[in-house]
C-alpha cells in the first residue's frame, strides 16, 4: 500500500484529501505544520507528499527545496494563488505537479495516482538486471560470480570462476591451452599452461557427473579444450 504525506495546516482541506486518498486505498498521514511536516518526511518513509504552500513556520517552498536535496518521491504542491504556481515553476524547486486551491478531491487522486504509477516505471527501468549465461544444467551468474550446476550452487576459485565463464560464453569454439593461458592469466602471472590443465580438472570435478566422461568441457586431443552447447 502506497504511503502518502499532507503537509497542510487547513485542517478541512487536510482530512477531506486523506478521506478522499483513503477510500482509494492509500495510507495517509497528515501534519499541520512546516517544521513538523519537513521532519517526517525526512524521517519516515513516505511513496508520494502533497504540500501546501502556506504554511506556519517553513513554507512549501523551503520544504520542497530541502526534501529533494535527501529524497527522490513524487512532491506535489498545492496553493490558494495561482500566482505562486507560476512562482514555483519558475523557482525550479523539483516539485512534480502543482494545484491551485479549490481542487476537487477525485482530480487529486488521479493525479496521485499518475505520480506513483510514473515513479514505479522509472524506478524499475533502473533495475539492472544479473548477467546470466545459462547451458543446460549450467547457470552462471557473472554479476553475482554464482555458479548452479543442475540447481546446485558450487563454489570456484576467481580463477576457475574466470575459466569455466569464458569457456561457457564461446560454445563450440575450440581453445588451445596458450589461448586460455592468455586470455584467464595476464602475462606476468607466474605460471604456464599447465595451470589451465589443472584448473580445467578441478572445474570438471564440480560440474561433470563423471569426470572421464565429461559432458561439458571436452578435451580435443592435441589442440585444446572445447565448451559444448
Ligand atoms: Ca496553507
Amino acid at each position: 500500500m502506497s504511503k502518502i504525506l499532507i503537509i497542510e495546516d487547513e485542517t478541512a482541506i487536510a482530512d477531506l484529501e486523506r478521506d478522499y486518498l483513503e477510500l482509494s486505498g492509500f495510507e495517509v498521514q497528515i501534519e499541520n505544520s512546516g517544521d513538523g511536516g519537513l521532519a517526517r518526511a525526512l524521517q519516515e518513509e513516505f511513496d508520494l507528499l502533497i504540500l501546501d504552500l502556506m504554511l506556519p513556520g517553513l513554507d512549501g517552498f523551503e520544504i520542497c527545496r530541502k526534501i529533494r536535496e535527501k529524497k527522490n518521491l513524487p512532491i506535489i504542491m498545492v496553493s490558494a494563488k495561482k500566482d505562486d504556481i507560476d512562482k514555483i515553476r519558475g523557482l525550479g524547486l523539483g516539485a512534480d505537479d502543482y494545484m491551485t486551491k479549490p481542487f476537487s478531491p477525485s482530480e487529486l487522486v488521479a493525479r496521485v495516482k499518475a505520480h506513483l504509477a510514473r515513479y514505479e516505471r522509472l524506478v524499475n527501468s533502473n533495475v539492472q538486471e544479473n548477467d546470466i549465461v545459462e547451458i543446460r544444467g549450467i547457470k552462471i551468474d557473472k554479476t553475482a560470480r554464482r555458479v548452479w550446476i543442475d540447481g546446485e550452487e558450487k563454489n570456484f576459485t576467481t580463477k576457475e570462476f574466470d575459466l569455466l565463464t569464458f569457456l561457457a560464453q564461446n560454445p563450440n569454439h575450440v581453445f588451445t591451452k596458450e589461448d586460455l593461458f592468455k586470455e584467464i592469466w595476464d602475462m606476468e602471472s607466474i605460471g604456464d599452461i599447465a595451470t589451465v590443465t589443472v584448473h580445467i580438472k578441478k572445474i570438471r570435478e564440480k560440474i561433470e557427473k563423471q569426470s572421464s566422461k565429461p559432458q561439458y568441457i571436452e578435451t580435443i586431443w592435441g589442440v585444446g579444450y572445447r565448451f559444448r552447447m
